[in-house]
């Protein structure tokens, strides 16, 4: 026999949808911007993007829309994990220069692009060296 009662549950796997019932059923809100402190429509945030949620309350906040809005920015000042041309930064193909992060692999590229430029004019016009 197929246990049909409980088609919807997921466990752990917890998504967007599945989490926010479940903290709105459990913790139901005071519509009251706890950041903010304003009343009005409120949504529980959770506070430690980009990690997957979590069912701990004190992982959440109830946060108005401006607000909640303001804190989803967050993690696109969080650090860059590739370079412009989309190489991933690893610990054996990044350096840090000034505070910069440079991508190892786009040098290489570049490098060899710049040596066969050189061999090209070296063809071209003859270098001695
Ligand atoms: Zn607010
Ligand atoms: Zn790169």
């Amino acid at each position: 026999m197929i246990d049909t009662e409980h088609p919807q549950w997921l466990g752990d796997k917890a998504t967007k949808g599945t989490i926010h019932n479940w903290l709105n059923y459990h913790f139901p809100r005071k519509r009251i911007c706890s950041k903010c402190h304003k009343k009005g429509k409120t949504d529980w945030a959770f506070l430690k993007h980009p990690d997957s949620y979590t069912r701990k309350i004190e992982d959440y906040a109830e946060l108005c829309r401006k607000c909640h809005m303001h804190m989803d920015k967050i993690p696109q000042i969080q650090p860059r994990t590739h370079c412009k041309k989309g190489h991933e930064y690893t610990l054996s193909n990044v350096y840090v220069w000034k505070n910069r992060r440079q991508c190892l692999i786009c040098k290489r590229i570049a490098g060899r692009k710049e040596q066969k430029k050189y061999m090209e004019k070296k063809r071209r016009y003859g270098y001695s060296n």
